[in-house]
């Protein structure tokens, strides 16, 4: 990386950090090669450097390689500094953007732009094992497209893969000053939200939920404490209000930026929303560089993102 230039902390400074590919490539490369760079192929360190193309070429195995290959970046055509431009927006603002501001920003197809997105999205799922615990809220909310402004026969599609409601389930669980985790889940029944908080809140818990009859039976497991809606919203610490403040976050940024969130996707922009939640604290540069760091084995290709029959035009 050149000595002369600050690592950005805006996006307006990114933009003009990444223009220099020169730049964008060593600003990968020492990302993910922090001793140099290896062959993907067969681990080789020794290589010699196409600078024209940007490419490595390995003195082992005699293959080229670039330094998007294993990464979400694999087979992209968009050069490194959109890629890092997408990131930066995408990490930070705080109410998502759209594949269309993306498209028109940096000048790509929206169809790419749509692509990028749903990869950046891949990366920031976050892969913490450890279980909630200390105060945990627990709690579950619909979430529907705007289905009235949708042509009719799309919305037909919608609703089949929604079990008829035309909205799809979200189960959310917030440790209390940590993170929160999301899943869209099939059912709203008492099997499959109990099943979602054991497998994420460590047991002995002080777990508060409403009165939801599906979370009935778990204060064998967790000090459960209950908050009737019916009745109260808060008693002293028992309340869901953590949990609720996230779903209108969540709510807001779908409802004003994306045109409508297919059932089938929702859990990636439920990923981009719980990452920014869980890094709130951290700046726009920490964040960025949280992303680039998580880009590396997270390969979607573009098969596997559309389910092959499921590629639509969304936003
Ligand atoms: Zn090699």
């Amino acid at each position: 990386m050149k000595a002369n230039k600050e690592f950005p902390e805006t996006l307006i400074q990114a933009v003009r950090f990444f223009s220099d590919p020169d730049v964008a490539l060593n600003f990968m490369a020492s990302l993910r090669w922090p001793e140099g760079p290896i062959c993907p192929e067969c681990n080789s360190k020794e290589y010699s450097f196409l600078s024209t193309r940007r490419v490595w070429k390995c003195k082992g195995c005699q293959k080229q390689y670039t330094v998007k290959r294993g990464t979400i970046m694999e087979d992209s055509p968009i050069p490194l500094d959109k890629w890092l431009c997408a990131i930066w927006m995408i990490a930070n603002d705080k109410n998502g953007i759209s594949s269309y501001e993306i498209h028109r920003g940096l000048g790509i197809t929206q169809k790419s732009a749509w692509f990028l997105l749903h990869r950046i999205r891949h990366a920031m799922k976050t892969g913490s094992f450890d279980k909630l615990s200390g105060q945990v809220e627990a709690d579950e909310t619909f979430i529907g497209g705007k289905s009235r402004n949708m042509h009719f026969r799309k919305r037909q599609k919608k609703i089949t893969g929604t079990g008829g409601s035309g909205k799809a389930i979200v189960m959310g669980m917030l440790e209390r000053d940590g993170e929160v985790r999301t899943a869209v889940i099939e059912s709203r029944d008492g099997e499959t939200l109990k099943a979602e908080i054991r497998e994420n809140v460590e047991p002995g818990t002080e777990l508060m939920t409403d009165a939801f009859v599906g979370y009935q039976g778990l204060s064998s497991e967790y000090v459960h404490q209950v908050i009737n809606h019916a009745i109260e919203y808060v008693r002293g610490r028992i309340h869901t209000n953590g949990m609720e403040n996230f779903w209108s976050l969540v709510k807001r940024a779908l409802g004003g930026t994306y045109i409508s969130v297919m059932p089938f996707h929702l859990f990636r922009y439920l990923d981009e929303q719980t990452f920014r939640f869980n890094y709130r604290k951290l700046n726009d540069r920490e964040r960025f560089l949280l992303v680039c760091a998580s880009m590396e084995g997270k390969r979607l290709s573009y098969d596997k993102l559309v389910g092959k029959t499921l590629m639509r035009a969304e936003a």
